[in-house]
């Protein structure tokens, strides 16, 4: 039987509709969640992760702000404006959109946001109280595949769930959150022998490798749920996924499409996160 098409887009749609309203309450209390991007550089892929971001906001009720910088911009100028984010009682969320230009430290940049407003979850402490089972940011993507595959009603509770990919953003966390939402999880990675052996055993297949179309039907187990993270471009100019989309539809139970399935939830976790974050700063 067909896989049912889990179209992140809608499942977007409502949460986003549950944090409209929720904002129009606080905007009530006198709380206007704000959120603050800030880009260096000119990279054409960020300018329009920017833009979604934005729109994401307006579309709630956030206020947004983005603060655009150019290539040349120095980590010190860079830390000094986070500096300033820091402690301004207005920005509930910071963000800074990787990837940076070279001369810039990435792991001093995600340092610098205090925790408090690090809606990304990339700063360390928003790690570390993850992996320790705290109340945190949870980093977005992966908050948004455990949220896509809870709306398929599927128990994820005593499930095998396989996650290939292990970087920081994507597989460990998703690994990690899997874990805590009681599967028994297996990471495998691009050192990992005889791949299909494991993705074949999985009740929950999650893609994040960057390669496109590297997974066909005779990695799935039939009935499997599979997330597919994978944004790639192909040469044709088309966007895809690391799942070949038309034959794992035949034999999984609920899969992503690329684009329009993992992608909505992503920005979608943002708005989630800015939200939570001015809640907790202003004590609510
Ligand atoms: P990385 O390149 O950081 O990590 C890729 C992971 O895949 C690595 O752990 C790598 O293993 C593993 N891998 C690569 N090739 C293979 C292979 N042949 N077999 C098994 N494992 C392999 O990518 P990201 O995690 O940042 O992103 C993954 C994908 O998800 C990309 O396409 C990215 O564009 C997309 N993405 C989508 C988002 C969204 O919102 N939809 C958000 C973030 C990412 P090793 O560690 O051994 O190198």
């Amino acid at each position: 039987m067909a896989a049912t098409i889990l179209q992140g887009k809608e499942v977007a749609a409502s949460i986003r509709a549950e944090l409209a309203e929720e904002v129009n309450e606080l905007k009530k209390q006198g709380l206007t969640p704000g959120l603050t991007v800030v880009l260096v550089g000119d990279d054409p892929a960020s300018h329009s992760y920017v833009r979604g971001k934005e729109k994401g906001c307006a579309e709630v009720g956030i206020r947004s702000e983005i603060i655009l910088k150019d290539a040349a911009t120095t980590e010190a100028e860079l830390v000094g404006i986070i500096e300033e984010l820091n402690q301004n009682p207005n920005v509930h969320g910071i963000l800074v959109q990787l990837p940076l230009p070279a001369h810039i430290s990435e792991t001093a940049i995600i340092e610098a946001i205090h925790p408090s407003k690090d809606v990304d979850g990339f700063h360390p402490i928003s790690v570390g109280n993850m992996v320790i089972g705290n109340k945190t940011l949870l980093p977005c993507t992966p908050h948004g595949v455990i949220e896509l595959i809870k709306r398929t009603g599927t128990e994820i509770a005593g499930k095998h769930a396989v996650v290939i990919g292990r970087s920081n953003i994507v597989g460990k966390p998703v690994a990690l959150l899997l874990q805590q939402e009681n599967a028994t999880v297996t990471m495998c990675h691009s050192r990992t022998q005889n791949l299909q052996e494991f993705t074949q055993k999985a009740d929950i297949l999650v893609v994040a490798t960057g390669k496109p179309h590297m997974i066909g039907k005779e990695h799935v187990k039939p009935g499997a749920v599979v997330i597919d993270v994978g944004v790639n471009r192909i040469e044709s100019g088309k966007l895809v996924g690391d799942v070949k989309f038309d034959e794992v539809q035949e034999v999984a139970s609920y899969l992503t499409p690329v684009p329009g399935g993992v992608g909505p939830m992503t920005i979608t976790m943002l708005l989630k996160n800015t939200v939570l974050a001015a809640k907790a700063q202003a004590g609510l």
